[in-house]
């Protein structure tokens, strides 16, 4: 999608700091980092919140999953513990409507979150 900035850092038009790649997901370090590590891991295709997610995207929301496993051990948070959440619509607080993880690390995180 034209209008995603998510889709357009996927097709390079616009710069982003990618620390991970697969065939199917793609991560990048936050613009605005809410830790020491702030990781967004998304989809390579377009998909707008949780609530657009179908049986066919099981491979690839499975994915992100494997992607932040992957980030987190890249960043060396995997023994100390990270946080990984998902928003979904204004509520929650998504501003991007192009799927992503949030991986959170690098620093002791309170919970619940606000
Ligand atoms: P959310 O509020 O859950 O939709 O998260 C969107 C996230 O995308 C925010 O944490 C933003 O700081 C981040 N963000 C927006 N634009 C960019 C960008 N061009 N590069 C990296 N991160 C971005």
């Amino acid at each position: 999608m034209s209008d995603c900035i998510f889709c357009r850092i996927i097709d390079g038009d616009i710069p982003a700091d990618i620390i991970y790649e697969s065939h199917s997901a793609l991560a990048f370090r936050d613009i605005n980092p809410q830790a020491p590590t702030h990781a967004l891991i998304i989809p390579r295709q377009h998909i707008s919140t949780i609530n657009d997610i179908d049986d066919t995207h099981h491979e690839i929301v499975g994915s992100l999953f494997s992607a932040a496993r992957e980030v987190a051990a890249q960043e060396g948070l995997a023994e100390d513990g990270y946080r990984v959440v998902m928003n979904c619509n204004e509520a929650a607080g998504q501003t991007v409507f192009h799927i992503h993880l949030h991986l959170l690390g690098g620093r002791n995180l309170s919970w619940p979150p606000g």
